[in-house]
This record gives structure tokens, C-alpha cells and sequence, in this order.
């Protein structure tokens, strides 16, 4: 067997750490947090406007409240004049009756005004308790998402560690400067992590390209621990073992 054979084995283990790395980044729950996240952002701002608007509502209609009370007191305090028999020229006592239902008209009308906006900080809150809602909705699902996401990245963790020890099991087969040769190459996006071929019927099983004959005859003819690099591409050949002989 080629002394460089292990380095296939190293790929393989490599290239799977690789597709395992992409599978953990590329998890759809990490998508669906993205998502639910961005659905939150207008809810929240939606909730922060109606609780501000739930705020000058309450204080409009507690000042409405008060107006209506202060209203209805001195609409009682000249009715209680008017009644009282201490007035009794017929023109005053018709002033304080037509101040009274002043007082009374106006009380109504800003009633008329407070019931429609106890109506409106109903509705108000009715929205601020669907808004709630959702959020508590969005919070528990997320949580269910997270949960799912950390299993599923500790079942890679897993199996990471897996491959990571079956690589460290299998690097002392492998030269310093081959592996060097091999770290350095897997660094070139364009090879993808492939950086080892096999020499197979005269060509590079990386490129499928044919090696110059008269390379090829050189390589088979180098001591088996040589570095050899395809001519093409730039991978690291593996010699094939030859037939063997009956
Ligand atoms: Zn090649």
C-alpha cells in the first residue's frame, strides 16, 4: 500500500467534519429563531405604541372624570340653593335654574365624550392582551425551538468529536510534511477539501486529467513516501497499488 494512502482515509474523515460543520450552521431551527425573531420586532414596537397610548388615554379620561365630577357638584350645589326657599325673587331663582341646567348640559356632554373613551381604552386593551398573547405565544415556541436547536447541535457536537478522535488515530501514518502539504491545500476554497487523488490508469482521479507520461513514469519510479502533487491541479496523488502478480 502507498504510504500515502491514509491521507484518503484523513480526507474522507476531513471532508465528513466538513458536511457535519455546514449541517450545524445550516440547522433550520437557527432559521426559524431568525424568524420568529423578525416577527417579534413590529409586535413589540406595536406594543410599546398602544401601551403609550393606553397612558394618555387613562389620563384624558381621568381628567374628564374629574371635569364631569366638579360638573355635577355645582350643578347639586345650585339646585340645593335653588331649593332651598333663601331665594326668592322669581328672576334669580330663574338664573340659578338656567345655571343648573347649564351645568347639567355641559356634565352630560363630557360623559357623552368619557363613555366614548372608556370605549376606546377597552378596545386598547383589548389589543395590548392580544399583543401579550402573541409575545407569550412566540416566547414559548422559541424556547421549544432553542431546545431543539441545542439538541441537535450536541448530536453533531457528538459526532464531531468522533471523527475528530478517529483523525487524531490515524495522523501518525502521515508524515509531517505530506500533512503539511495536505493542511496547506485544503485551505484552497476552489479544491472544496478535496485535495487528495488517486493516480488511477495514467490520470489524476482529482481533475481527470491524464499526467505527461513522462511525469507519470517519474512519479511511479520516486521512493513511496514522496510528495507527489498532480501537475493540473495542484492535488496530492496517491499511487494505486499495483495488480498483483499471480
Ligand atoms: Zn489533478
Amino acid at each position: 500500500m502507498s504510504h500515502l494512502a491514509p491521507l484518503l482515509d484523513l480526507q474522507e474523515l476531513d471532508l465528513a467534519r466538513d458536511r457535519l460543520a455546514a449541517n450545524r450552521l445550516g440547522l433550520p431551527e437557527r432559521d426559524a429563531l431568525l424568524r420568529l425573531e423578525a416577527e417579534a420586532i413590529p409586535i413589540d414596537a406595536s406594543h410599546a405604541a398602544l401601551q403609550a397610548r393606553r397612558t394618555a388615554l387613562g389620563l384624558a379620561e381621568k381628567a374628564l372624570s374629574s371635569e364631569v365630577d366638579g360638573l355635577a357638584a355645582r350643578a347639586k350645589e345650585t339646585e340645593q340653593t335653588l331649593y332651598s326657599g333663601s331665594v326668592r325673587s322669581p328672576k334669580e331663582l330663574s338664573g340659578l335654574q338656567a345655571e343648573m341646567q347649564a351645568f347639567r348640559a355641559r356634565q352630560g356632554e363630557l360623559e357623552t365624550r368619557e363613555l366614548a373613551l372608556l370605549e376606546e381604552i377597552e378596545s386598547v386593551d383589548a389589543e395590548i392582551a392580544a399583543n401579550r398573547e402573541a409575545q407569550e405565544r412566540m416566547r414559548v415556541e422559541s424556547r421549544q425551538i432553542e431546545a431543539l436547536l441545542r439538541s441537535a447541535e450536541e448530536r453533531i457536537d457528538g459526532e464531531l468529536g468522533s471523527l475528530l478522535a478517529a483523525r487524531s488515530n490515524g495522523l501518525p501514518a502521515i508524515s509531517a510534511e505530506v500533512l503539511a502539504a495536505y493542511e496547506k491545500l485544503r485551505k484552497r476554497e476552489r479544491l472544496a477539501g478535496r485535495v487528495v487523488a488517486r493516480i488511477l490508469e495514467g490520470g489524476c482521479t482529482g481533475c481527470r486529467m491524464r499526467l505527461p507520461i513522462h511525469e507519470h513514469n517519474l512519479m511511479q519510479a520516486r521512493p513511496e513516501d514522496a510528495l507527489l502533487v498532480c501537475p493540473h491541479c495542484g492535488r496530492i496523488l496517491v499511487r494505486s497499488d499495483p495488480a498483483p502478480t499471480a
